[in-house]
């Protein structure tokens, strides 16, 4: 039988890979995730070889719970229209089947692509059934992600090399490793999931 399409969704946005940036956009590339441009050539290198593409992006309204300056835990980042809620350049080389925005209202937490959006419809509607999870951070969008897409029934694979932490407690991101394999997702290695995409 014809196996599905497989999808790698990518939750990239470069307030969240970009890492000590300075200057005008400083104060929204705020949340540095350590390592996080190193995952920007295997991201680029598996949507090359993946039947279909989708990006998830944080896309906050100014005033946003998450924020700080709202009494929440994240500094100011990916707000709507501005440069902090651009994806990374190295994203402007890869083909994207969707952008799916996701933070939208001021209370919706947008750490999951598939909150509030209509991802599951439209990878349902493309008849992916493998689903690879690639993107930052592995302890927040990544894991929710994961664990949704799970939910929602798909076969997931979380490329392991293709993810970074935030790690504001150490150990969040090998937690977060162990939730989403609880949820049924499995690891793999970028090397790996090249290898079966070669195969497949
Ligand atoms: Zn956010």
């Amino acid at each position: 039988m014809r196996r599905g399409a497989a999808a790698l969704v990518a939750t990239l946005a470069a307030a969240l890979l970009a890492t000590g940036c300075g200057g005008a956009a400083g104060d929204l590339l705020a949340l540095e995730v350590s390592g996080g441009d190193e995952i920007a050539e295997p991201v680029k290198r598996l949507a090359g070889r993946l039947d279909l593409v989708f990006a998830t992006r944080d896309w906050h309204p100014p005033d946003h719970a998450s924020f700080e300056t709202e009494g929440g835990p994240w500094p100011v980042h990916c707000v709507q229209g501005t440069h902090g809620a651009d994806f990374h350049p190295a994203m402007e080389e890869v083909d994207l089947d969707a952008v799916v925005d996701v933070g939208r209202g001021r209370d919706d937490e947008g750490y999951s692509g598939f909150e509030k959006s209509d991802l599951a419809q439209i990878l349902r509607d493309r008849d992916v059934d493998q689903v690879y999870v690639c993107g930052l951070a592995t302890d927040y969008c990544v894991r929710a992600s994961a664990i949704d897409a799970c939910r929602e029934g798909f076969d997931v694979t979380v490329v392991e090399d293709a993810v970074r932490g935030v790690e504001v407690n150490a150990g969040d991101s090998q937690r977060a490793f162990a939730d989403m394999r609880k949820a049924g997702a499995k690891v793999a290695s970028f090397d790996e999931v090249l290898a079966a995409a070669e195969a497949g």
